[in-house]
């Protein structure tokens, strides 16, 4: 029976494509005595190139805009860290996040995330959602040290929430840090589908929005 559902971050409950998009224009507005030199949309498209869907750290985007673009006047450490402070009041939710989690609340599910990346900068994102108080745990691979799809990362997290990995649920976008890390960890796996990523062979399910989460959930109690 399931007693707890975890999800990913990025690109599963935060529209991070979304999110990046509106940031970096807000950035160029904010910034424009520095940047008018650049015309807007080729910012906006190369910081985006060079983020490579957030797997690429944005100390080493800012040193490339910085060079390429020939920005004078602020530092490449001074953009990083409008992106760390400023990020959070751009980021956009997936259709229906708070009312599939009032949904998973009211069934009385144990809630937890578990994302790779910086801890600041993903609670920061976390609290820009306006989520935090939906989850019993968050897990943050800089704050675990450990990382998606390692085994012990999915371990502390139903350990935390005092529940069996067959009894608990994870999604996420990506097919081998979340998928084959869930299945690994013997949780079962739902693959909210991303247009960066072919296909995850080893979902047992697939969703495309976050409110088809209780009807698969419900589907398991009968
Ligand atoms: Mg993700």
């Amino acid at each position: 029976m399931v007693k707890s559902v975890l999800f990913d971050l990025d690109e599963t409950l935060l529209d991070r494509d979304t999110s990046i998009k509106q940031f970096i224009t807000a950035q160029y507005d904010r910034l424009i005595a520095h940047l008018n030199h650049i015309p807007k949309s080729n910012y906006i498209t190369r910081f985006i190139e060079l983020d490579s869907h957030g797997y690429i750290w944005k100390d080493k985007v800012y040193q490339q805009l910085v060079s390429e673009f020939g920005i004078m006047g602020i530092s490449w450490q001074e953009l990083l860290e409008d992106y760390e402070t400023q990020f959070q009041f751009h980021c956009v939710p997936f259709d229906f996040l708070k009312e599939t989690l009032n949904w998973l609340k009211q069934q009385d599910y144990l809630l937890g995330i578990i994302t790779n990346g910086l801890g600041h900068f993903q609670a920061r994102a976390i609290d820009g959602l306006g989520i935090r108080d939906y989850f019993d745990v968050i897990l943050i691979s800089e704050v675990e040290q450990v990382r998606k799809p390692q085994l012990e990362i999915f371990r502390r997290a139903t350990n935390r929430l005092g529940v069996a990995a067959q009894d608990s649920i994870f999604i996420g976008d990506h097919p081998e840090a979340d998928i084959i890390g869930a299945k690994n960890a013997g949780m079962m796996a739902i693959w909210k589908r991303s247009p960066h990523w072919i296909e995850a062979k080893e979902a047992d399910a697939v969703i495309d929005e976050l409110n088809e989460i209780p009807s698969i959930l419900q589907s398991k109690h009968s």
